[in-house]
């Protein structure tokens, strides 16, 4: 076992962890030392999959404001958004977009050489920055080749962190095992800053890459730190069948249809004033009912769907704005988006909560911890993200946790810890886990979760149904202390990679059920139908899980109304 030491800690490569590492090598010439470990390839992050763009204010005289994003905001997050997390965001992003832009990102144009922006669900004005429909993949590209000229990072491609290290409540470092050779390693830094991504794979049913499985998320959790709102999930409404592949919301923005089986745009009847530019959380839930009021088609595996057609728009906008949406689905279904409508249905896509910090991203509870990008949750989306705000999150708060990490280390010391954690996680793994010899299998326990998540926490939820989940769950982290990983080699143990992930994605699961249960209303992503309505007397609150070995604890925080009082929403 050999230690790593760096001053600065980031576990994940994707768009949140690379601008946190710039932000660092640029604020401090190069000279503090990172370590970036990533349990993939640094651009198979999967903050390269984000398509349709980056929301930010960049034409006030042409009527777009900070007000008015900070408003869509709020509006879109049903009121359970910190206002001065929002506030503080919409000031921040312009310089972000304009920054990448002179790092070398080839945003899509005006005619007139102007950097275009396109409409986007639930935003007042066309404010979402685009590259084509390949948004995340250019900003990971531009990012990383500008990261390149600096020599102060290390990277730790494939390799798989499985704890850290928080001794008096106070970051030390972490462990991780490269994958490559199996070898089990130990990392001591002053700060840490999770930027590790989502959840989307407890769902069968996502857009989510198959390596997003809530690590970062859970090994807080388990190290003491809380967990925010986690019972909030955004499904996105226009998931191809039967894959889940994203149909990007651009598709709708460039003035794309939703049609049911009787051919009508039905938004009409959900949010006249938006039609299918509502916020997510509308429009999955309409699809969803027009689905369950016979107004849809039948698909395979009980996916039943709706039409999005974009067949008006003509060939040449699609080839030139959605061109990898018409690649996509003449691959997969052998659909010509030109000539005929996508079949889609709203899909397991974003989660909203994560890993509780306050509103400089530091993590709560702890020193020395930081959380940027999909894993933190400093409360700007609240019950429900609007669409371009994440890969905007990213950037944002991986130059504000880049900074706050910088002045934190500023003046201390290596950490020292006392050893007991490491060679505990290592028996956890080499002792424990590897030497099982149970009968569950790891797949099928996957699949249980996802059959779980799927079932029990739809678009539509009920207590009795989220009850059943929960205890569900339960079992299966009972059966969970019965598995074997029957590969017992050590180079690339995909076996014994899935095993640990599906520890993470046990716990994450059952915080956002027990959570989901608690919250009797509906608001945003969490929509129940035995609390039909959203709650502002008793539920204006933030969600607190805190781990126990025996189940999440909750707690509730206020949110932060600084300007903006809740009203009905309406679009
Ligand atoms: C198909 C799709 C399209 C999207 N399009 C848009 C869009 O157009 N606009 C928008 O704003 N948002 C979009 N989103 C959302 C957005 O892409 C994500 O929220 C965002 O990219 C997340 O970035 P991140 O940096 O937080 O994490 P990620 O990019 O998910 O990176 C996580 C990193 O953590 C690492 N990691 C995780 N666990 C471990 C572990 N145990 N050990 C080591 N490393 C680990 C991973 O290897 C990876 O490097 C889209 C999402 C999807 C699914």
């Amino acid at each position: 076992m050999s230690e790593f030491t760096h001053d600065i800690l980031i576990l994940g490569s994707g768009i949140a962890g690379l601008r946190a590492a710039l932000e660092i090598s640029m604020q401090s010439d190069g000279k503090v030392d990172m370590g970036i470990i990533s349990k993939v390839q640094l651009m198979r992050s999967h903050s390269v999959a984000a398509e349709g763009g980056t929301a930010a204010v960049l034409r006030p005289e042409e009527g777009d404001s900070f007000d008015l994003h900070a408003w869509d905001t709020i509006k879109g997050s049903d009121f359970l958004a910190d206002q001065d997390v929002v506030y503080r965001f919409v000031k921040m992003m312009p310089d972000e977009i304009l920054r990448l832009d002179r790092w070398g990102i080839p945003w899509s144009r005006k005619p007139d050489g102007r950097i275009d922006q396109r409409p986007f669900g639930g935003h007042g004005y066309p404010r979402a920055v685009y590259a084509a429909d390949k948004t995340g993949f250019f900003e990971m590209q531009t990012l990383y080749d500008n990261l390149l000229q600096y020599d102060n990072v290390t990277r730790y491609d494939e390799w798989f962190v499985t704890s850290y290290i928080i001794e008096d409540g106070v970051f030390k470092g972490l462990t991780a095992f490269d994958m490559a050779t199996g070898e089990f390693h130990v990392f001591r830094g002053k700060a840490l800053i999770i930027a590790s991504g989502g959840i989307g794979r407890v769902s069968g049913f996502t857009t989510y890459s198959h390596t997003v499985t809530g690590d970062g998320i859970a090994m807080a959790y388990r190290a003491g730190i809380p967990l925010k709102d986690m019972e909030f999930v955004q499904f996105h409404p226009t998931g191809l069948i039967p894959t889940g592949i994203l149909m990007t919301e651009a598709c709708r923005g460039e003035g794309g249809y939703l049609r049911n089986n009787k051919g009508e745009r039905f938004m009409e009847r959900y949010a006249p004033s938006r039609m299918e530019l509502a916020p997510r959380d509308i429009v999955s839930r309409s699809i969803i009912t027009e689905i369950n009021e016979g107004r849809g088609f039948p698909g395979p595996r009980g996916l039943d769907y709706v039409h999005l057609d974009l067949t008006h728009l003509g060939a040449d906008k699609i080839n030139e704005r959605l061109g990898f949406i018409r690649e996509l689905t003449m691959k997969f279904v052998g659909v010509d988006p030109v000539k005929e409508p996508i079949p889609i249905r709203p899909v397991w896509h974003y989660l909203m909560g994560g890993i509780d910090t306050n509103i400089d991203g530091k993590a709560s509870g702890v020193e020395g911890v930081w959380a940027a990008g999909e894993a933190g949750c400093e409360s700007l989306h609240g019950a429900n993200r609007l669409g371009t705000n994440s890969t905007a999150e990213c950037l944002v708060y991986g130059n504000i946790t880049g900074n706050e990490a910088l002045k934190y280390i500023d003046g201390k010391e290596l950490p020292k810890f006392s050893g007991d954690a490491v060679q505990k996680e290592k028996d956890r793994i080499f002792n424990d886990l590897m030497k099982r010899d149970g009968k569950e299998s790891v797949y099928e326990l996957r699949s249980e979760v996802r059959d779980i998540i799927d079932k029990h926490m739809p678009v539509y939820r009920t207590g009795e149904k989220m009850k059943e989940g929960l205890e569900r769950i339960r079992q299966v982290k009972e059966r969970y202390k019965n598995i074997t990983v029957r590969d017992k080699s050590k180079a690339y143990n995909t076996d014994l990679v899935f095993a640990l992930e599906l520890g993470f994605m046990i716990d994450v699961a059952e915080v956002l059920i027990a959570g989901g249960l608690r919250r009797e209303e509906s608001r945003g992503g969490h929509a129940r139908l035995d609390f039909p309505k959203r709650d502002d007397e008793k539920w204006l609150k933030h969600t607190v899980a805190k781990y126990t070995p025996d189940g999440p604890e909750f707690e509730y925080k206020p949110v932060a109304i600084t300007t903006w009082k809740p009203v009905e929403r309406k679009y």
